[in-house]
């Protein structure tokens, strides 16, 4: 990413595609790969961003009184626009991104998947129902209904620039709000892409889904427009900054963060199957997926015919940008610095390389690090790069332990060949999120709920916790009938509170 005020060499996407801002300037994204301009967009400022959430509030009110049935029509036209045009936006995430094209349509039809989901469980979720008035207001009828909120500010990622951001704005909308989305500066083109279909696909709401693009401070403008509610993937320290941001409005924050997910794989695991997916969980997209796998624990009985099986398969990758590579180069390129020191702190730690440990200009080789000490930055924070450590241990509750230390849980996995065992063992992950004998494939259910514990943030997207996020829950009761008498009266008989008190001891004294 380059602030500039020209456009330079492009190749065609343009700065037109979001509503221009007089005073911001503009900035360029950039193919990771070529260095190629993908597209000049506008930074916008605060005036740009508060009039964007004012155009949304606007289009909210709209949105909100269609109701859910004609919100899941636009949001199928707008779930059609975009299988249609798959291949159009694929070609978009892999230039902006760096991810192979096969990766890009992976990736858009999971959020098209999730998309179809919110708008058909909405009402179920969220829509008005009865709910039982209890002892005390028996002659009233309860209702509960979740509303939305109005705007939802959403700030998203560069690593899966259609998905990630996706799973807040496709729950946000089904809840119906409107949505500002603010994209990474360095995947702005995608944004952009997403907010135009939207326009195109439900020409009569326009406005309910908004992109506005620039640097942090575009985000930081977003985070004190007042919106209803502000949703931040990205890392943790980013985090901190929007909450405290949020704080000064009192807006609530819903936040996705980082990860350092392990696997653990058991006595009597599939070592091979167990591998594939430890290789798949690290090093596709370039190992920059906030729920990839980034540490193994692997008992002693299988370590090291599954450390020769993952070698195997990591001496097969090959990282580029051509059609056959496996995955792409670094999208940020100061994202090989953090690789670059968390190898050198795993090696001057003790820890070998069993292979890879080397960084090509925007590329890291796919790599596999063995007997890294548990202290090792490698081990403890983030890397976001396709870079695996693999860790002998006795058993597989020693494995448990050891993926629980860490700050950050947000999702795992458990190879065992026991289905009891591997369940219990996902149970007790500390993490939002484990997949038994797989990767990452909780994400992929658009039914379960996605988030972390810890310093991976908190709340949900995703399912139908997902959809409530984006709603403020409504409680409305209904006097029905008169009761002979009322405890909530000044006028109440002076023996009304002995006649309570023996109700109270028929109903729930007899319990001990
Ligand atoms: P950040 O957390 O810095 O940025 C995430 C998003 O927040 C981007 O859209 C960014 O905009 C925006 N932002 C930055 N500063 C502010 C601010 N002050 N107020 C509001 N919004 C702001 O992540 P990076 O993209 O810089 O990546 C850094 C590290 O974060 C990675 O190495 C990785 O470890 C982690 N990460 C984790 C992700 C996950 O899915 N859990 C996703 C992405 C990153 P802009 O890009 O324009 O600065």
């Amino acid at each position: 990413m380059l602030r500039s005020e020209g456009t330079g060499d492009t190749t065609g996407a343009t700065a037109g595609t979001v509503a221009p801002s007089p005073t911001g300037g503009t900035f360029e994204s950039r193919d990771p790969a070529t260095g190629t301009v993908v597209g000049v967009f506008p930074v916008h400022d605060t005036a740009a961003v508060d009039a964007a959430v004012a155009r949304a509030r606007t289009a909210a009110e709209r949105w909100a009184a269609l109701g859910f049935g004609e919100r899941r029509l636009r949001l199928a036209a707008y779930r059609g626009h975009l299988a249609r045009r798959l291949h159009e936006l694929a070609d978009l995430v892999h230039r902006e991104n760096g991810k192979p094209r096969a990766d890009a349509v992976l990736e858009i039809a999971l959020a098209v998947d999730h998309l179809a989901w919110a708008g058909a469980h909405a009402r179920r979720t969220l829509g008005p129902r009865r709910v039982h008035p209890g002892l005390l207001a028996v002659n009233h009828a309860a209702h509960l209904e979740y509303q939305p909120l109005g705007v939802v500010g959403v700030i998203g990622p560069w690593n899966y620039p259609a998905f990630t951001p996706m799973g807040s704005i496709a729950y946000a909308l089904a809840a119906g709000n409107a949505v500002v989305f603010k994209p990474s500066e360095f995947t702005p083109a995608v944004g952009a892409w997403l907010a135009e279909a939207w326009r195109a696909a439900v020409p009569d709401v326009p406005d309910a889904l908004q992109v506005v693009t620039g640097l942090g401070e575009t985000g930081a403008a977003l985070c004190r427009a007042g919106v209803g509610k502000l949703a931040f993937t990205g890392s943790a320290p980013t985090g901190r900054t929007v909450m405290a941001a949020c704080a000064e409005t009192l807006t609530p924050v819903l936040m996705e963060l980082g990860g350092k997910d392990a696997m653990i794989v058991d006595d009597d695991a599939d070592v091979a199957a167990a591998a594939d997916a430890a290789v798949w969980g690290a090093m596709s997209n370039a190992g920059q997926t906030c729920i990839g796998i980034e540490r193994v624990y692997a008992t002693a009985a299988v370590h090291d015919r599954f450390v020769a099986e993952v070698v195997t398969r990591v001496e097969a990758l090959q990282p580029g940008s051509d059609a056959d590579a496996s995955y792409g180069p670094m999208t940020m390129a100061g994202q090989t610095d953090v690789v670059r020191r968390h190898l050198a702190d795993a090696v001057a730690a003790g820890g070998t390389v069993a292979t890879g440990g080397t960084v090509d200009g925007g590329y890291v080789a796919p790599t596999v690090l063995l007997d890294v000490p548990e202290t090792s930055a490698a081990v403890r924070e983030e890397t976001f790069g396709p870079t695996l450590t693999i860790t002998r241990v006795a058993d597989a509750e020693e494995a448990l332990t050891r993926a629980n230390d860490s700050s950050m849980g947000l999702g795992g996995s458990v190879f065992s060949g026991s289905r009891d065992r591997g369940l219990d063992l996902a149970r007790r992950m500390r993490s939002g999120m484990t997949s038994v004998n797989a990767v990452l494939t909780f994400a992929s259910v658009p039914a379960l709920p996605f988030g972390g514990v810890g310093e991976s943030g908190f709340g949900r997207i995703h399912g139908e916790d997902g959809l409530r996020e984006f709603t403020r829950a409504k409680a409305v009761t209904v006097k029905r009938a008169p009761l002979p008498v009322d405890f909530m009266s000044f006028g109440r008989p002076a023996g009304a509170a002995d006649a309570l008190a023996r109700v109270l001891r028929l109903v729930h004294g007899r319990h001990r």
